[in-house]
């Protein structure tokens, strides 16, 4: 990054100096000249897209979460739209255990990835300068992203049901089989490592060969697959769930019969693969077990 005067923006910025850096290359948008100011201003690039990338992970994360655990506390008008209706919802005590967990899996597991992020993006030929991509080209790669992402999904959680890997390494994502949100990331950090190669993968596969992949899209990627995940645990069906408009979208009413019964329904974002392969969740598919632990 060079275009930019690093005295320009001061420590504490007020509005009128970000207005100012806003307009300050009229070849740029407001947001685009922002994003320059902001790496001029750490002047350290690995830095500046780890604190990005960390920050907006825990915004997204906790931000997401936080309309369930609401809907948590309120049974009297939620407990008509969850799915496991017959349990009690998670009380707080749980949902703030599994928080501790969370927080340390971010950041012991997560954090260090995320710091790695940029040198990969170096050696792939990531981009991250403006300007920013167009919205057909960010539109159709988040496309490619979730199917790719779905697909390698299936066949890795698929394996992690298997006697020895269930043991070692998925375990503790089952522990609860009624999920709620913040159960989106509860798992082992080889499940977060390996289950976490679906979603940083395919951006640098793609930047390497094509030579057109930005990190703006890998942060909306990234925000969009965490809000799958957290949604497709929060353990709520509504009328207006997004699996109803569009049939082969997997959500919550999918995924919680994954913990439910233990077998079947592992991808992730769709129902093809589950369909294809025969692997459908439920009594009426033969497909219950007991928990393995
Ligand atoms: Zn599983
Ligand atoms: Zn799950």
């Amino acid at each position: 990054m060079e275009s930019f005067n690093s005295t320009s923006l001061p420590h504490m910025a007020s509005y009128a100096d970000l207005v100012k850096l806003a307009h300050q290359n009229p070849n740029l948008s407001s947001l685009e000249n922002l994003w320059e100011a902001y790496y001029t201003y750490w002047n350290n690039d690995v830095l500046a897209t780890g604190i990005i990338t960390f920050i907006a992970h825990e915004l997204i994360y906790f931000g997401r979460c936080l309309p369930w655990i609401i809907a948590d506390a309120m049974p009297g008008t939620f407990n008509r739209w969850r799915i496991q209706d017959h349990k009690p919802p998670p009380s707080f005590a749980t949902q703030w255990s599994c928080t501790k967990y969370i927080l340390a899996i971010h950041f012991i597991v997560e954090l260090p990835l995320i710091v790695l992020f940029h040198p990969m993006m170096d050696l792939c030929g990531l981009k991250y300068t403006s300007p920013f991509p167009d919205l057909k080209t960010l539109a159709t790669q988040l496309a490619i992203f979730f199917v790719v992402e779905d697909t390698y999904h299936y066949w890795l959680h698929r394996a992690f049901h298997w006697g020895p890997l269930y043991r070692s390494i998925h375990r503790i994502h089952h522990q609860y089989a009624a999920p709620f949100g913040l159960t989106a990331e509860y798992a082992s950090p080889w499940e977060t490592l390996l289950l976490g190669m679906g979603t940083i993968a395919p951006p640098l596969v793609m930047a390497h060969f094509t030579g057109n992949v930005h990190l703006v899209t890998v942060l909306a990627w990234m925000g969009l697959r965490q809000v799958q995940a957290i949604d497709c645990h929060s353990g709520y069906d509504f009328p207006w769930s997004l699996r109803r408009i569009f049939p082969f979208w997997g959500g919550a009413d999918w995924h919680d019969d994954h913990h439910r019964y233990f077998v079947g329904n592992y991808s992730s974002s769709f129902r093809h693969w589950d369909i294809l392969m025969g692997t459908i969740a439920g009594p009426k598919n033969g497909r219950e077990k007991k928990r393995r632990d």
